[in-house]
């Protein structure tokens, strides 16, 4: 909760100074370069309530999780967090890369967050394996759009 006015990640209009918000921050080191990336996204956490409409979407893409002969409830509470975690940081991650697409084309950014996709797709195959929908947005990536994702 703050005091400072933002906009919400999720439904893009302003949350003003008093509400109550949501703020989650990712911090990212890339390989070959001295830069850390920061990302801060604030959500409405109450009338409209975007931090649960997040949650909630991002917890219905598990039905399509592809789980490579794993038991459905193989999970543990800690690989489930660090899941849901990737799954933010993959969105996050997918929304740079969309705006990146609109504006100039600034080619080793485009690189950096495909890298970093590829990286999570690692990181998810260990807790409970790559969702379907990630597989389906790399064909669309074929044709450079992103716009089916959201
Ligand atoms: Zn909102």
């Amino acid at each position: 909760m703050t005091r400072k006015q933002s906009k919400c990640f999720y439904c893009e209009r302003m949350i003003e100074a008093g509400d109550y918000q949501v703020v989650c921050s990712y911090f990212m080191k890339l390989r070959h370069s001295e830069k850390i990336w920061t990302k801060t996204m604030h959500f409405h956490a109450k009338n409209p309530n975007c931090w649960l409409d997040r949650a909630i979407r991002e917890l219905e893409l598990r039905p399509y999780v592809e789980r490579r002969g794993r038991k459905p409830d193989a999970l543990s509470d800690e690989d489930r967090t660090a899941r849901l975690r990737i799954l933010r940081r993959r969105s996050s991650a997918m929304s740079r890369l969309r705006a990146e697409m609109e504006g100039e084309v600034r080619l080793y950014k485009i690189l950096h967050l495909t890298e970093m996709m590829e990286k999570l797709k690692v990181e998810i195959e260990k807790v409970g394996g790559v969702p379907l929908k990630w597989e389906q947005i790399k064909s669309k990536q074929e044709g450079r759009s992103f716009d089916g994702y959201r």
